[in-house]
């Protein structure tokens, strides 16, 4: 249960340079959060926005990998931390900081510390969006951003599935309890188009975050399909926005229809 928490009287955790913060959530892993991430950020950055990408999933930080970065994030004064960059974007991954292969186990206040540090201590400089993805779920990371950030809104991926909905609809109803904005639902693995005959096959389910988005009352962004593109780019660090192909036309559309 995540309401009635008392609101910390603490500074808010807003990088002063930054325009607007938006979240991107799920309610399971392995729904594409952090692709959608990624490639929502390198297409703001192809349309000439100054793009931030925070990977705050601490349970199975991505972006380092997705965005093709392993560095450690160096720290010249000792106070603050220099964020790295990659296809036009500002990065800052929780995964640069941990050793790869050790499982993570954080308390609350640890917890806390390393989201201040992300957003207090990071040198964001001045960007226009700061995108924020975010573990799985509906635990502290979130809570304590929406609690103590001034969020623009959330964004919430799923595919079509109902185990994966049931916990959409928890994500949404959590980020509803703490009163962020729900920009909208993005359906990906919506289908599967055969590269041979162009049969569509629905293999998550058909239409379901539709239904759901209509449900709810908040807009559908995007549909976007099981591709083999998207996972080979994702696999190999360049997202695969940073192309031409359809997919970085669907990215460049969801990124138009979130940022006017
Ligand atoms: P999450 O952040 O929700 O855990 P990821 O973005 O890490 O999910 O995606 C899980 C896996 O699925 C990754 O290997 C990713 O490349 C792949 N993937 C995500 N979206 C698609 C898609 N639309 N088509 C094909 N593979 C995808």
């Amino acid at each position: 249960k995540v309401g009635g928490h008392p609101k910390p009287q603490a500074e808010p955790l807003k990088p002063a340079g930054v325009d607007r913060i938006l979240v991107v959530g799920s309610g399971k892993g392995g729904v594409g959060k952090s692709t959608v991430s990624s490639n929502l950020a390198v297409a703001l950055a192809k349309q000439g926005r100054k793009v931030g990408l925070l990977d705050a999933d601490i349970y199975g930080p991505s972006q380092p990998r997705m965005m093709g970065v392993n560095k450690r994030p160096a720290s010249p004064d000792g106070k603050t931390i220099e964020p790295l960059h990659a296809h036009g974007v500002t990065l800052m991954s929780i995964g640069l900081m941990l050793d790869p292969d050790k499982a993570v186990v954080w308390r609350g206040p640890m917890l806390m510390g390393a989201l201040q540090q992300m957003l207090g201590q990071v040198n964001w400089g001045e960007l226009d969006v700061l995108i924020v993805d975010l573990p799985p779920g509906t635990g502290d990371v979130q809570l304590t951003l929406c609690q103590r950030a001034v969020l623009e809104g959330a964004i919430i991926v799923s595919t079509p599935q109902d185990v994966a909905l049931i916990d959409a609809r928890k994500a949404i109803d959590m980020f509803n309890t703490l009163k962020t904005p729900i920009l909208g639902m993005v359906e990906n693995m919506s289908f599967f188009q055969c590269p041979e005959c162009g049969h569509e096959a629905h293999i998550f389910g058909h239409g379901g975050v539709a239904d759901e988005a209509e449900k709810l009352g908040v807009p559908l962004l995007a549909q976007l399909p099981i591709d083999l593109d998207t996972r080979l780019a994702g696999d190999t660090g360049t997202p695969v926005a940073a192309g031409n192909g359809p997919m970085a036309e669907a990215y460049a559309k969801l990124a138009e229809r979130l940022i006017e």
